[in-house]
């Protein structure tokens, strides 16, 4: 399949944070986040059964992430998520949870694999009341994933014959492109895929096309 859609895409993504295929019929909700001048590639964020995803691609960890990725869902929380109008005339606040994510793209491996808002907000000496609200983003090596040595198979995508990006989603049985047919297939490769995917999402985050 010659390009994947952005739905396709963030199951991927889903897919390489969690180690986990979502399934056909899953339902994803991709956000629209703000350009954030600080950071180089603007996160993605994204909602599956009501969790809410934010990942960020950093070539260089940056200790303010968590504070970053906080006002990002905090802003899509508050604009996008949750319907204000039937919060005020009375329908109780929906409970969401957020889970952060820092793609590690840099060379050799990260140097934390968290990084904390409590790592960068001071506190005031003996005052232990203050300091307890706390941001975690779970730091992931994508060099681990794209140089395994012993590649795995993805669940949620499979091989066609296409001469660029192999890549056809499991809800697809038949390439629309090469004719190739899934049944006759492997399963992708996860090192692979996952490649193509951060590939993908850094021209789409830098340069605005359509991935
Ligand atoms: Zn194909």
């Amino acid at each position: 399949m010659a390009t994947l859609s952005q739905v396709e895409l963030h199951k991927a993504l889903y897919e390489l944070i969690t180690g986990v295929a979502l399934a056909n019929d899953a339902k994803i909700t991709i956000y629209d986040v703000k350009d954030e001048p600080c950071l180089p590639i603007t996160p993605t964020v994204f909602m599956v059964d009501g969790i809410l995803y934010a990942v960020a691609i950093q070539e260089e960890l940056d200790r303010f992430l968590p504070l970053h990725l906080f006002t990002i869902t905090t802003d899509i929380m508050i604009h996008q998520v949750v319907d204000r109008v039937a919060v005020m005339m009375g329908k109780p606040m929906p409970f969401i949870s957020v889970r952060c994510y820092a793609l590690y793209t840099g060379e050799g491996q990260p140097e934390n694999n968290t990084l904390r808002l409590s790592d960068v907000t001071a506190r005031i000496p003996g005052d232990e009341e203050l300091g307890v609200f706390e941001v975690v983003v779970k730091v992931i090596d994508t060099d681990f994933h794209c140089n395994s040595p012993a590649p795995s198979l993805s669940e949620g995508f499979w091989d066609c014959n296409c001469e660029e990006s192999q890549f056809c989603p499991n809800s697809l049985n038949e390439c629309l492109d090469c004719g190739a047919k899934r049944e006759n297939m492997p399963n992708s490769r996860k090192n692979e895929l996952y490649g193509y995917l951060i590939s993908k999402i850094e021209a789409f985050r830098n340069t605005g096309i359509t991935i």
